[in-house]
């Protein structure tokens, strides 16, 4: 399947900030959006990275926690049990790391690549991804996350991203 490269969105992109369409049906055109997401997420050595990250506001996330790619497609969430607390980045927003409080185990309904209904419960580090990724569809960012403890910290960090933002908008 041929695939386009797909360029990152970094913070403070509005992108990142709007809340995802559901998807009618997965069909060829989503097909390869999931495909060029898989290619783009093994390249930047992620383990999730959702359509908005894209500049493309549908819900559609990928994800690969060491079991192979897997697409999810509308995710719903339910059943969340358990909290866990653990260190989180993004691909969109490069160096900042956030401990992010999440719920340890968690059922997730979703079509697939072929617009097939599935459902999963995901424990470990795939509800987290799961989680994290479904969080990007709603236009929500592991800076809503940081603790009380590391605001500061996190602050300067995105105000230094922005400064960079700017001066490559100047650039391009
Ligand atoms: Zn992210």
């Amino acid at each position: 399947m041929i695939t386009t490269k797909l360029k990152i969105r970094v913070y403070p992109d509005p992108c990142l900030r709007k809340k995802s369409d559901l998807v009618k049906e997965v069909g060829p055109t989503e097909r390869m959006l999931i495909a060029s997401l898989i290619e783009t997420m093994h390249q930047n050595k992620g383990v999730g990275l959702a359509a908005p990250q894209v500049g493309i506001n549908e819900q559609i996330f990928v994800a690969d926690v060491g079991e192979g790619p897997m697409a999810f497609v509308n995710p719903q969430i339910s059943k969340p049990r358990g909290s866990d607390i653990m260190e989180e980045g993004c691909l969109s927003i490069p160096g900042v790391l956030v401990n992010v409080k999440r719920p340890k185990t968690i059922v997730v309904k979703y079509l697939d690549e072929h617009n097939r209904k599935g459902k999963r419960e995901c424990g470990e580090l795939l509800a987290r991804v799961v989680l994290h990724e479904t969080d990007h569809l709603n236009g929500k960012l592991i800076i809503d996350h940081v603790p009380w403890g590391q605001k500061l910290k996190v602050r300067k960090q995105l105000k230094e991203i922005e400064r960079q933002q700017k001066d490559q908008g100047r650039n391009e």
